[in-house]
């Protein structure tokens, strides 16, 4: 008779035990969040998808020499102030977040966004383009700014987290060509 009633003490302990720790489980504030509705606040230096300001990016070809995996594409066809940009992709299959392309870049065109969520079903979509090669973006600053681009001096330019911030998300970019991945960074 004592074995049963300890039995029975037993199995209301036990089961008392497990309420209470559920019952601080639901009081305690969530170290969670609701993603992708809620997200955390992220630092302005956070190393996001590399982007490219085209209005600021003259096509000196500066950061797909230095990108140690290759993975950023530009074209260009013309010479001078007739020299223009219809290709700059980077390949976020490839890219390895090293942030050498950004410190490279002369114009601050090139900087790390905060965008960092892509999950996608087709890898070729991580190819990003950021010019439409119907629109060809003149290279040369004084040839930008007669065809009303927004040319920024360097000097007055430090990196700006809220231009980084407003950047273009991928559902602003235009999809990738099927079939596009491959190419050689660099080219005029
Ligand atoms: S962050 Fe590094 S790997 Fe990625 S594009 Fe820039 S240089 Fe290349
Ligand atoms: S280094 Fe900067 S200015 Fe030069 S091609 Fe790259 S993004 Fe454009």
């Amino acid at each position: 008779m004592t074995q049963y009633l300890r039995g029975i003490y037993d199995a209301v302990a036990s089961a008392l035990k497990g309420m209470r720790i559920t019952a601080k489980h639901v009081v305690r504030k969530p170290v969670t969040l609701q993603y992708p509705d809620e997200r955390w606040v992220l630092p302005a230096r956070f190393k996001g998808f590399i982007i490219n300001d085209t209005n600021l990016c003259d096509g000196c070809l500066r950061c797909a020499k230095v990108c140690p995996v290759d993975c950023i594409y530009i074209e260009t066809m013309g010479k001078g102030k007739d020299r223009f940009m219809h290709r700059y992709a980077v390949d976020y299959n490839k890219c390895i977040w090293c942030g050498l392309c950004t410190e490279e870049c002369p114009t601050f065109a090139c900087q790390h966004s905060l965008d960092y969520d892509h999950a996608l079903y087709d890898r070729r979509r991580l190819v990003y383009e950021f010019v439409d090669p119907e629109r060809p973006v003149p290279c040369h600053k004084e040839r930008r700014q007669q065809m009303g681009y927004f040319v920024e001096q360097v000097a007055a330019a430090p990196p700006d987290p809220d231009r980084i911030a407003k950047a273009p998300r991928r559902a602003d970019l235009p999809e990738a060509a099927p079939g596009a991945g491959g190419g050689e960074g660099g080219g005029s």
